[in-house]
């Protein structure tokens, strides 16, 4: 490594360590003030364009929980990462689906049953069965991954009963150019279909996550009930896409 690269990486290490704390601080605050115990919500490093030696620094310092959102970055950086659990958060083609099985711990964007059946063929063919959120367009944007809201429980209904997958609960990423109030209820809204779910107590469906909350309102997120939130510039600074 360059002199100028390892000064530069030691810059970044010194801004994850400083941000970590200052993330999980707020975290704590936020959700002691949910009513709910620091241990009840978890934080995954939402680690696209950030390299595999500043992620593992992010590890060493106790991050356990990271996630890629594109097939081919988590394929190229894989094999490099400190030994932690892997999720994958972006939108996923069934084509993919193949690379992810093996390698993730969980798919947080399954919003269609083709893609729902080809990740439980894959499992069960691998001998395991796959944890997966299902990802809610909860703003109807239009272009946006996701399913809409009024077919949410269809949905959950027709994936539960694939021998290969299991549904642990719901990600949301809600419309980004809207007030701080709209977030809220976005999120609100998210909860209360998170509760609803639960209590259908549907066969194969365990709620356990409840994904929503980015490194701009991750604290709002965990106030309306997120149990995991998932942060990336917030902790590894401005995503530079061209290197
Ligand atoms: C990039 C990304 C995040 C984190 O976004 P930040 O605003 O940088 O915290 C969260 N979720 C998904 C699905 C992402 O792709």
């Amino acid at each position: 490594m360059t002199e100028k690269l390892s000064n530069e990486y030691e810059k970044r290490f010194q801004d994850l360590e400083e941000n970590l704390k200052e993330i999980r601080f707020r975290m704590e605050e936020a959700v002691l003030r949910s009513g709910r115990r620091p241990e009840e919500v978890e934080l995954l490093a939402a680690t696209k364009t950030v390299p595999v030696e500043v992620i593992n620094h992010g590890i060493e310092l106790g991050l356990k929980h990271i996630g890629e959102n594109k097939v081919q970055e988590l394929m190229d950086k894989f094999d490099s990462y400190k030994k932690t659990d892997v999720q994958f958060i972006g939108h996923l083609q069934t084509n993919k689906v193949k690379y992810l099985i093996g390698r993730v711990s969980m798919i947080q964007s399954v919003d269609n049953e083709k893609l729902a059946a080809e990740i439980s063929r894959l499992s069960q063919k691998a001998g395991s069965s796959m944890d997966i959120l299902i990802e809610v367009n909860i703003g109807r944007e239009k272009n946006k991954s996701g399913v809409l809201p009024e077919a949410l429980l269809e949905l959950v209904e027709k994936i539960a009963i694939l021998p290969g997958i299991h549904i642990r609960g719901l990600m949301a990423i809600p419309p980004f150019d809207v007030s701080k109030e709209e977030t809220r209820s976005f999120f609100s809204k998210m909860a209360q279909y998170f509760v609803d779910i639960k209590s259908k107590r549907i066969d194969n469906v365990t709620m356990d996550y409840l994904s929503m909350g980015m490194s701009g309102d991750y604290e709002d997120a965990i106030l309306c009930g997120a149990n995991l939130v998932r942060v990336g510039t917030a902790l590894f600074g401005p995503r530079n896409y061209t290197k």
